[in-house]
């Protein structure tokens, strides 16, 4: 176990309102626009929502990178888009983990060409590789040491996702030491 249920649930209440306060909630670009990237986020989004004092409005995204399955690449390839236009929108990128930050550069990129509003990150997870990234992210759960962990979204092999904490996973289970 890294982080408990209780560790998560106050980091995210101190999240949202320190987010809260950056968006006005009667703003002319409309309610804040949750963009959360599948399948990780969810957990972490709908909690975030829930504790923001502000309207929002929910979208998801699925992106899947290209590269070895312990390393990403920075090829991402849209496996869902979003459903709407984001132009003239506030947007908040909901992301479970920054480990390499290549996926999120990549996801900044695309969705600064549809001409958001404004647009901004906010990851419940951050490992010490995702500092070497150019990607400037506003709001950090935790930083983490670089080991692969499970749970409250997270998945390895699709297991796990449903504990309500965030654990490492023991090499045992993938056949390592
Ligand atoms: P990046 O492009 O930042 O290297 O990759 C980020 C993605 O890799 C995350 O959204 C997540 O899906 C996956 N990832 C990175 N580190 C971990 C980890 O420790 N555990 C799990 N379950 N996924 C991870
Ligand atoms: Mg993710
Ligand atoms: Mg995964």
């Amino acid at each position: 176990m890294l982080i408990t249920e209780e560790q998560i649930a106050e980091k995210t209440q101190e999240l949202a309102e320190i987010i809260a306060k950056r968006y006005p909630p009667d703003a002319a670009e409309g309610d804040l626009l949750l963009v959360g990237v599948l399948k990780g986020a969810i957990f972490f989004m709908t909690d975030l929502a829930k504790a923001l004092s502000i309207p929002t409005q929910l979208e998801f995204m699925a992106v899947s990178s290209y590269g070895s399955s312990t390393s990403s690449s920075g090829v991402v390839r849209i496996m869902k888009d979003l459903d709407k236009d984001i132009a003239g929108r506030n947007v908040l990128i909901v992301e479970d983990i920054i480990d390499s930050g290549l996926t999120l550069s990549w996801l900044m990129r695309n969705l600064k060409t549809r001409n958001p509003a404004s647009l901004e990150v906010v990851t419940l997870l951050r490992k010490p590789d995702a500092l070497k990234t150019p990607v400037e992210v506003a709001n950090v759960g935790f930083d983490i040491p670089n080991e692969f962990v499970v749970g409250y979204g997270l998945d390895y092999a699709e297991r796990y996702r449903d504990l309500p904490y965030i654990g490492t996973l023991h090499p045992r289970v993938y056949g390592g030491e």
